[in-house]
């Protein structure tokens, strides 16, 4: 049997007669950029999460990008942030003109460690960034007051996990989405949302995203670009918007069957800190070590099995970031070489899950996946 990694097309096959006509409503509509759609996709994210206000965009980096101009880093500042992550929340903030800062992980959710952030932290620090990885949610309030600094949340994993207190990305001063086709809540090409917490961040992200315009050719911020969701894109994320929270389900209750079924075994999973809710968008095992991860991965893809690393390369050591790095970060670097993502996504059957659980325990066993 052979299980792809994440296979989109059976994602669209679910709902393929509602996205059509979406589509087909959008084409006929004449509007395509900043319509109807795009006003209904930021009310109906809104509502969901319950405070603030969605600000859509053409994606998850450059809603980091003008997160980190609304919470006021500038050209020469420090951010703090987590180096192990996806690459773009870097780039965002060599975008804004400003200096990563990276800090190590907490060894048991792998998430930012608000203490390392304390310690690295100085007065040229003018934001953190918190970042909810595979889903996980990290408290970023405990970040702030760790850091004494705006915290603008990375959700691009995290759309739907929560704290007991509210959904994550509204919980700090400006958070993040991402609409790219494989995370929780996809669209058909590119797509981002800037959450704000007031109606006066709210006005400067449409700047922001509009040129700097606040209406048609009235300039009145400096630091705009060109970044709107279209039309097309908003009418197919509220239809998939219909399934987040059943699919987020689905992402966690897979979760569950993984880890009953491997509990036995040599691998680490990543622990939620007490009082969230996660909404996992990758799981990622931990092995004894890396020659074990990649005799793993090896033994997975010989059945026909897909997995991937994320990430094969904490930020700190990518080329494109050494002028910034000052320190080793040992719990990042252990994990690194240690991790391995499996399909895990709701188009993940159960026959499918069933045969990557035994193929694993067969691994251990030194037999072969039946
Ligand atoms: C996907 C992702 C981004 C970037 O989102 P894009 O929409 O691809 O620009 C940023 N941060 C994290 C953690 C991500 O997973």
């Amino acid at each position: 049997m052979k299980v792809p990694f994440c296979d989109l097309k059976r994602l669209y096959a679910e709902q393929r007669s509602d996205l059509d006509a979406a589509c087909s409503r959008v084409l006929g509509s004449g509007h395509y950029i900043l319509g109807p759609e795009c006003d209904g996709l930021e009310r109906e994210i809104s509502h969901l999460l319950g405070t603030g206000k969605i600000v859509t965009c053409n994606s998850g980096t450059d809603a980091l990008i003008i997160s980190l101009r609304l919470a006021g880093v500038r050209a020469g500042d420090d951010v703090l942030t987590p180096s192990l992550t996806a690459v773009p929340t870097i780039s965002a903030i060599l975008a804004v003109g400003a200096r990563p800062v990276f800090v190590d992980i907490d060894p048991a959710t792998w998430l930012i460690d608000p203490q390392d952030a304390a310690e690295v932290v100085s007065s040229r620090a003018a934001a953190a960034i918190a970042v909810h990885l595979y889903g996980n949610p990290v408290d970023a309030r405990t970040l702030s007051t760790a850091t004494n600094t705006p915290v603008v949340e990375d959700v691009a994993q995290a759309l739907g996990a929560r704290f007991v207190d509210g959904f994550v990305g509204t919980r700090a001063s400006l958070g993040a989405f991402s609409f790219y086709p494989t995370k929780n809540l996809g669209a058909f090409g590119d797509g981002g949302a800037i959450w704000c917490p007031n109606e006066d961040q709210e006005r400067r992200a449409r700047m922001l995203r509009y040129y700097g315009q606040a209406t048609r050719y009235q300039a009145e911020m400096p630091g705009g670009i060109n970044s709107r969701l279209d039309e097309i894109q908003a009418a197919l994320l509220r239809v998939r918007l219909q399934k987040l929270f059943e699919w987020n389900e689905l992402r966690v209750s897979q979760v569950t069957r993984y880890r009953n079924a491997l509990v036995d075994l040599p691998i680490q999973f990543q622990v939620a800190q007490p009082q969230s809710a996660p909404a996992w968008h990758l799981f990622v095992i931990a092995l004894e070590n890396g020659e074990i991860r990649d005799r793993l991965q090896m033994h997975l893809e010989g059945q026909g099995i897909q997995s991937l690393i994320h990430y094969p390369i904490p930020n700190h050591e990518q080329k494109a970031f050494r002028d910034f790095v000052v320190r080793p970060l040992p719990h990042t670097e252990a994990l690194a070489k240690r991790i391995l993502s499996l399909p895990m996504y709701p188009g993940l059957s159960q026959e499918e899950q069933a045969c990557v659980i035994s193929s694993i325990r067969a691994f251990f066993s030194n037999g072969e996946c039946r």
